[in-house]
This record gives C-alpha cells, structure tokens and sequence, in this order.
C-alpha cells in the first residue's frame, strides 16, 4: 500500500467512526425517549426491537473498537503488518478484510487452534 492509499483508508476509517458515533447518539435520545412511556405493556411489547438495538449498537461498538485500531496502527505506520509474524497481510487481503490482523497462514493456523 502507498501513501495515497493509506491516506484514503485513513479518511474512510475517520468516515465509518463519525457515521457509528452520529448512530449512537440518535440511539441514546431514541433510549430517552422510549423511556418516557411509561406504560408496562409498552415496555413488554417492546422488548425485541430494544434487543435487536442492542445487538447494533454492540456490533457497532465492536466496528469502532476495529476502527481504532487500524488507525492507531495506521500512525505507527504498521498498518498491513501481521500481528503475529510480522509479515505483510496484503492489499488484496486488506481490500476485502481492512481489519485484518492477521496474514492469511498466521490466520488459518490460529483457526486450527480448537476455540476453549
Ligand atoms: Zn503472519
């Protein structure tokens, strides 16, 4: 990846973060205003879309915290970089996965691990 690229990627990434940040804000006062019904059969009924909100909100945080990362790694200049040996992950693997931490066989290796 040049500089250009990874200029444009870092503009993108500050994108992303600033769409989730605006998305969780309208979520909060979306929070405070439901809140303000006060009826027990309102709150029941209203369950699955609360959950399903959550779910959103905990996958958008998950993006956010994916986003900092890449951007921390971006100033540090080891964007692109295996975490675990070091090598390149490359651009082809980083356009489809741009949080990719991992090189394609540092990846499949830790797959083979059996999750605990
Ligand atoms: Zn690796």
């Amino acid at each position: 990846m040049d500089l250009t690229e990874i200029q444009a990627l870092q503009q993108s990434l500050l994108e992303q973060k600033g769409l989730i940040l605006n998305k969780s804000h309208e979520f909060r006062l979306e929070q405070a205003d439901r809140s303000s019904y006060g009826d027990e059969a309102e709150v029941a009924s209203g369950n699955v879309a609360e959950d399903l909100s959550l779910h959103l909100h905990e996958k958008d945080r998950r993006t956010l915290y994916q986003i900092e990362r890449a951007l921390a790694k971006i100033s540090s200049g080891t964007y692109g970089q295996c975490e675990s040996c070091g090598a390149e992950i490359g651009d082809r693997r980083l356009a489809v996965r741009p949080f990719s931490t991992l090189c394609v066989s540092c990846m499949e290796e830790q797959e083979t691990i059996p999750r605990q």
